[in-house]
């Protein structure tokens, strides 16, 4: 091996490692990522028992139908498009004129006349 073939060698390898570094750092970063999808979905999971749980109990003992929870849902559901200008399932703005998030395609029932 002469000496440019060295020194090309040494650059090379130099810059493999510049590479293997910024892998490692991708690596490091998807695992942060995967922890934190791991925890929100945990919170995630509570929360849908939490909520099911309160169904259940205005329903069986204050007689609440589940066709006026589904209701007050939807309408709770419009609120916060209103109130936050931000799609109730994906967190993206939401203009009031739009019929469906540009997004995910979350489309709020047509409010009904009162
Ligand atoms: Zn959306």
């Amino acid at each position: 091996m002469d000496l440019g073939e060295f020194l090309w060698d040494l650059v090379e390898h130099g810059s493999l490692n510049d590479h293997q570094r910024q892998l490692d750092s991708h690596d490091l970063a998807i695992d942060k990522a995967n922890v934190k999808i791991r925890e929100l979905n945990s919170r995630i999971t509570a929360l849908t028992w939490t909520c099911e749980t309160l169904c259940n109990l205005l329903i069986e003992k204050l007689g609440v139908s589940e066709m006026d929870l589904k209701a007050l849902i939807q309408q709770q559901r419009e609120n916060s498009i209103r109130s936050s200008g931000t799609c109730p399932e994906c967190g993206h703005r939401f203009h009031e004129s739009r019929t469906a998030c540009l997004y995910c395609g979350f489309a709020p029932e047509p409010a009904s006349p009162q």
